[in-house]
């Protein structure tokens, strides 16, 4: 007989049992003297031993039923907290609170105290986070597969206004969160040579011979869905030593040896790279994409063998794989070596159940971030997946490419996987489309540029295989955690049910005229403004007014997010109120958050400008209250949670064509802050869904970008033709602000000598005039709080459900499967 489990209800006395229990015989702690950690983690485990169930409930249920599941591959998961949000989803947040109050402690505090899941760089990991509650929330069978680094993105601290990065040690205590399943862990191949061996009818095949063995471990972590019991895993791979590998050493007695290995392999899982959206060739970059591709795919493959005996063909009908950017296109050839050289397919066969299985979502169409390996790299670590690449290709150009461009070299070059000029590279971008059945972008404008730029030459070749897919953001971890005052108001209003179906939130749309309501929206705005002023106070030590207009820039520091450009209205702002001190600006703080790649000096100076500009404002006496400028350091998804539902000012300000869809807007949109941005990725889906107007456009559009820079652009002219833009820019690069007229050349020479490649001078004048457009809207406050609640009424389609479900309707064709308590 196996004993029913201890109590698990959700009664405040259960929780109270649960928690206390988990300190005691978890953590071996005197309730008394437990320490606030431990209070933290005992609540974790208590939250988690209620959704434990439901994942096992969840993936027995899967696997009986027998349907397709989506595993979502991703080098990137940034996930921030995981307590609170799991307490909302699972409706135990007031029970809880209520449980640990009982007992002496403050749930606020607690939620405090939790590092955050910080394995991504910024919007792409974000999104993949958001996506793992939407598919847990609208109850589709899932996995999500990456990378268990030991550190995730650096904290980043100022010193002297310059970025300065540490490591991240998240998991230095472990996290309550994560599971481990060493009875799935998985042995995977890297480095070697290939043979070809013949079988007893003469028939060739390939051996991938004399490799080193890494082993991956999987950790799993709950995710706990709104309002659903489905709880898919996130798992992910920890690299170790395959520790047969040097029994030989071992033996001779060299133990420290051996045990290096064990360190070197052991590197693999240890650190994220930090760059957003471009990596550089580094071998240990490739052997990360390989690793945990490697071992996804041996445990999708394992899934299939156990749970089925089905024929190889009906492996796509079990496994939709989609490909978070290019980062685990390995996965293709990895996909081909497994069904060719493993299972024996023939290669058409193999092929097809490739294309099948594979989806790709493509994130950027800047050419620095299109990944490309070198040859003789990929050959050295995966020399078997080159011949495949290599063999794919050569079938692609002889058949596909010829059939429809005959003799066509040019068309050839194009298209080919291997990119032949300044050195032969494999690219990731085209091996990805051409192994997929789809390929999507992130935003209609970026899916048309995809279609008309980046991939014309394919989608030329297969028009079907191109859509478009517009993000989303989860509204449970952007509104119901971050902002449950507004949750709340909103609740009162239309009733829950928008939380599962945010299209729902237009009916809130009359209420902008109800001047009750509005008056409750904009108290609840001014709570978070009060709240972010004290976190501004305690973080820069600079004293700023609630009442101010809080203008927020958060995202990462990129050239082509043009922080550059919000620094030169901020200084124009500021030699404007020299000039006249009455002038009647309604005041402002501007606030900034930003990691910079440590290698990207350009963004570094940037960072630094922007401090040494705000140190100047904040500290002059002729300024006052008008004008304050603050960057918060070390930003992250739970600073992001404290900063946009305090935002009034959302600048999405990238130059035209740059940002693939970008979710901070919609963040920042959906907590009631006014956008002020060009005509950019999802800011252009923005406008159609709030109305224009309720958003501050401005600059240069897609189209006349490229005509600018086919004419010729020159900055120098923009310098010259306007006194004022001259001026500013001039002062930065003075003395003035760090007494060191050297300091900002490199800002300086970007903007003028280089060429300004992202068009900050020749939109300067169109941002400063839909600035001071902002400024005449918000003195009028009611109906600034009338378009506030527009906006959040009215971009319910940016909602990471709605993209979900589409993903599940066109690209992965999965069944919704509800589990059932
Ligand atoms: C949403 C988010 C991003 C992406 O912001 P964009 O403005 O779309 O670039 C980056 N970092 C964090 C922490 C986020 O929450």
């Amino acid at each position: 007989m196996i004993p029913a489990p201890c109590d698990l209800g959700n009664s405040t006395e259960s929780l109270k049992n649960s928690i206390i229990n988990h300190v005691r015989f978890t953590l071996g702690a005197y309730v008394e003297s437990a320490s606030q950690n431990d209070w933290w983690v005992a609540t974790c485990l208590a939250i988690r031993d209620r959704v434990m169930d439901h994942a096992t409930k969840s993936r027995t249920i899967h696997r009986q039923s027998g349907v397709r599941r989506v595993h979502y591959l991703s080098l990137e998961y940034l996930m921030g907290r995981l307590l609170e949000n799991n307490l909302r989803n699972s409706g135990l947040y007031d029970v809880t609170k209520q449980a640990l109050s009982e007992m002496g402690k403050d749930l606020d505090e607690l939620l405090e105290s939790e590092p955050d899941m910080g394995l991504g760089n910024g919007g792409l990991g974000r999104l993949a986070a958001c996506f793992m509650d939407s598919l847990s929330t609208v109850n589709l069978p899932a996995i999500g597969y990456g990378i268990h680094y030991e550190f995730g993105l650096f904290r980043q601290e100022f010193i002297n206004g310059r970025q300065v990065e540490h490591p991240d040690a998240w998991m230095r205590d472990g996290s309550p969160w994560k599971i481990a399943r060493p009875s799935y862990r998985q042995s995977i191949q890297l480095y070697g040579r290939v043979v070809q061996k013949f079988d007893d009818y003469g028939r060739p095949h390939y051996e991938w011979v004399e490799t080193k063995q890494l082993l991956g471990l999987p950790w799993d972590i709950p995710i706990v869905g709104y309002d659903s019991h489905t709880v898919n895993v996130l798992r992910l791979w920890q690299a170790q030593a395959d520790e047969d590998f040097n029994f030989q050493v071992f033996n001779e007695g060299s133990y420290v040896e051996a045990l290096r290995d064990k360190a070197i392999a052991e590197t693999v899982s240890k650190v994220l790279y930090p760059n957003d959206s471009t990596e550089n060739g580094k071998e240990l970059r490739l052997v990360q994409q390989y690793f945990f591709v490697a071992c996804s795919l041996a445990d999708i493959v394992r899934r299939f063998k156990v749970g089925y005996t089905l024929p190889w063909s009906e492996f796509p009908s079990k496994a939709a794989i989609q490909l978070n950017d290019t980062h685990p296109a390995v996965a293709i050839p990895e996909l081909m070596r497994i069904l060719v050289d493993l299972e024996g397919l023939e290669w058409e066969e193999a092929w097809d159940i490739c294309q099948k299985t594979f989806s790709y979502t493509n994130h950027t169409l800047l050419p620095e971030a299109l990944e490309m390996w070198s040859v003789s790299l990929f050959e050295r670590v995966l020399p078997r997946h080159l011949q495949i690449i290599y063999e794919i290709n050569q079938r692609f150009l002889e058949q596909d490419v010829e059939g429809k461009w005959p003799g066509d070299n040019e068309k050839k070059r194009s298209l080919s996987l291997i990119e032949e000029r300044g050195g032969r590279y494999v690219r990731m971008a085209n091996l990805s489309v051409l192994g997929s059945h789809a390929t999507n972008g992130v935003a209609a404008l970026h899916t048309r540029l995809l279609c008309e730029r980046l991939f014309a030459d394919f989608y030329a070749l297969y028009p079907d295989r191109f859509l478009n897919l517009t993000n989303g953001i989860t509204f449970r971890r952007w509104l119901d955690v971050c902002n449950p005052e507004l949750s709340a108001l909103i609740t009162e209003a239309i009733g829950k049910d928008w939380k599962k179906d945010a299209a729902l939130l237009r009916n809130l749309d009359p209420y902008a005229d109800d001047p009750a309501f509005r008056a409750r929206y904009a108290q609840i705005k001014r709570g978070h403004k009060a709240k972010l002023a004290e976190v501004i106070q305690a973080e820069c030590g600079v004293t700023v007014s609630p009442d101010a207009l809080f203008d927020v820039q958060i995202k990462r520091l990129h050239e082509y997010k043009r922080q550059h450009l919000n620094l030169l209205n901020i200084v124009t702002m500021y030699r404007e109120i020299l000039d006249n001190p009455d002038a009647d600006f309604h005041p402002r703080v501007f606030i900034f958050g930003a990691k910079a790649a440590p290698g990207y000096f350009l963004a570094k100076n940037i960072i630094h400008a922007i401090n040494a500009v705000a140190a100047k404002v904040n500290n002059d006496p002729r300024v006052g209250d008008k004008l304050k400028v603050v960057f918060l350091p070390n930003y992250r998804v739970s600073l992001a949670e404290k900063i946009i539902p305090a935002a009034d000012l959302s600048e999405q300000i990238s130059t035209a064509g740059k940002e693939a869809s970008g979710t901070g807007n919609m963040k920042l949109a959906l907590n009631g802050s006014l956008t002020i941005g060009t005509l950019d990725g999802a800011n252009v889906e923005i406008e159609e869904e709030v109305g224009s107007e309720n958003i501050f456009i401005f600059g240069l559009t897609v189209e006349e970008v490229t005509a600018l820079k086919a004419k010729g652009y020159n900055p120098w002219d923009y310098y010259w033709a306007n006194k004022k833009l001259r001026d500013t820019i001039d002062w930065i690069s003075s003395d003035y602000f760090t007494g060191n007229a050297e300091e900002f050349l490199p800002l300086r020479r970007s903007l003028l000598d280089h060429g300004d490649p992202y068009l900050c001078l020749a939109d300067y004048q169109p941002y400063v005039d839909a600035q001071a457009k902002v400024d005449a809207a918000y003195k009028d406050k009611d109906h600034w709080m009338k378009m506030a609640i527009l906006n959040t009424a009215r971009v319910g389609k940016f909602s990471s459900d709605r993209t979900i479900l589409e993903y599940a309707e066109k690209v992965w064709h999965l069944p919704q499967v509800v589990v059932n308590d």
